[in-house]
């Protein structure tokens, strides 16, 4: 998918038009509740070794690369579990993960533009969650940008707080300023978690 505006890749789907866009024509509207499209939501599982392909191509597009930086450490996606949203054949979206001793890092979460709007996102972070818990860990923790307010939409709203902020970490790793979501500077990491309560208790308030 490329940008209405220009041809650069599109990142995101535009609510009131249907355009796609790419991080430098986004902009961000505030609207009622009310007036949001309820979609049906696409159904998730977990990525098959034949799935690497099209989690490589989703990497590439969205990141330009398959290693990511998190928490101070580096993951290659392809060397790493994820989960699938998928949309008839073709794949929606992806969440890859690194499970470590205490927690499990979201390492990559995207959602093609043409499958937003249907809580895709959402999915995805339940399938991690419903991991964290057969596995015995207590936290999913992220990473995001100052600039990427979709993310910290989507995360907040599913329970994360953020825990850390780390102002010009990312400038320094780019060694200069970058444009992100509606060309906002990328300068700062922001680190979210989201704690898991056991079981017993979520069953207990449910
Ligand atoms: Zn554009």
């Amino acid at each position: 998918m490329r940008c209405h505006y220009d041809d650069q890749g599109a990142y995101y789907r535009c609510a009131r038009s249907g355009e796609y866009v790419c991080l430098d024509h986004a902009r961000l509207d505030v609207v009622s509740v009310g007036t949001r499209v309820k979609l049906p939501p696409l159904p998730v599982r977990r990525a098959r070794s034949q799935d690497y392909d099209a989690i490589r191509a989703i990497a590439m597009m969205y990141w330009g690369e398959t290693e990511v930086e998190c928490f101070d450490r580096t993951y290659d996606v392809l060397a790493l579990p994820a989960f699938l949203a998928f949309c008839g054949d073709e794949v929606a979206g992806m969440l890859s993960y690194a499970l470590e001793e205490d927690r499990i890092n979201i390492v990559m979460l995207n959602v093609h533009p043409e499958y937003q709007g249907r809580r895709t996102a959402r999915s995805l972070l339940a399938m991690a969650e419903e991991e964290a818990r057969a596995r015995s860990v207590s936290r999913l923790v992220v990473t995001t940008s100052n600039d990427d307010l979709p993310a910290l939409y989507v995360y907040q709203r599913w329970g994360f707080v953020i825990t850390e902020v780390k102002p010009g970490a990312i400038l320094e790793h780019h060694g200069h300023e970058e444009a992100g979501f509606a060309t906002i500077p990328v300068r700062d990491e922001i680190r979210l978690e989201r704690h898991l309560r056991a079981t017993n208790e979520f069953a207990a308030s449910n």
